[in-house]
């Protein structure tokens, strides 16, 4: 079972759980800690706020596009994309922190206000997929609840829903295969069969471990409670 398959108030469930999460583990950082670094490279506590916040409004941008037929894209480009995060990042811990929970109540309202009819029609992700816009649950969903552990204070892999930690997995695996990477990996999750990443091939290399250790291997968040049968091979990247 996974994201996709279920109903759409589970689903916006989700992304609701994995923003107060994100809220909650955000609230717990003093003003001057919101300066350090997260496990994203090069970025500090405030540029990751500023970009989950940022991405509220681009989900929300392609609401409006969903509910009116006019095409309005995540992002301008990506040079604005990454103009508004490192300005965000210049901002006063208030005025980020603000930022923040405004453009969070933002999409929850136009979640909350689209038309049944809208959530059926289809929009481009800034990656250019053609998605309905039900997808931007899902979109929203990945960035919060990974987006807690890269806060670097405390969130953790297990205690997402299998739901989440399992399509996130789902993911990244699916675009490996899509891009021809991870040849010869497999995943091993407690007692089910292995999974190869490229079913095709013989496999070299098994990580094992619970599904929230697998996942956060995946994702590129470290290698924690996991073994490696095999030699030992770098994460590929899935974004
Ligand atoms: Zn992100």
């Amino acid at each position: 079972m996974g994201f996709h398959d279920l109903v759409r108030t589970e689903q916006s469930l989700l992304a609701r759980c994995g923003t107060a999460y994100f809220t909650e583990r955000l609230g717990a950082l003093t003003d001057a800690e919101l300066g350090e670094p997260t496990l994203l490279q090069g970025w500090t506590r405030r540029h990751l706020v500023a970009h989950v916040s940022y991405n509220a409004v681009a989900l929300g941008n392609l609401l409006d596009w969903a509910a009116t037929g006019n095409e309005t894209p995540m992002y301008t480009s990506p040079e604005q994309r990454g103009r508004d995060i490192e300005e965000g990042a210049t901002m006063s811990p208030a005025a980020l922190r603000n930022l923040f929970d405004h453009t969070v109540a933002r999409l929850d309202e136009k979640w909350r206000n689209l038309p049944d009819a809208a959530w059926d029609a289809k929009v481009f992700t800034v990656h250019g997929r053609s998605v309905p816009a039900v997808e931007t649950l899902w979109m929203r969903s990945r960035e919060v609840w990974i987006h807690t552990v890269d806060l670097a204070n405390g969130g953790r892999f297990d205690v997402f829903p299998d739901v989440i930690a399992q399509s996130l997995l789902d993911d990244v695996v699916g675009i490996w295969r899509k891009r021809d990477v991870g040849t010869g990996l497999a995943f091993r999750i407690d007692d089910r069969p292995p999974v190869a990443v490229q079913p095709e091939s013989p496999t070299g290399t098994t990580i094992t471990g619970s599904l929230a250790a697998v996942t956060r291997w995946a994702t590129g968040r470290g290698a924690i409670g996991i073994t490696t049968t095999g030699p030992a091979v770098a994460v590929p990247s899935w974004l």
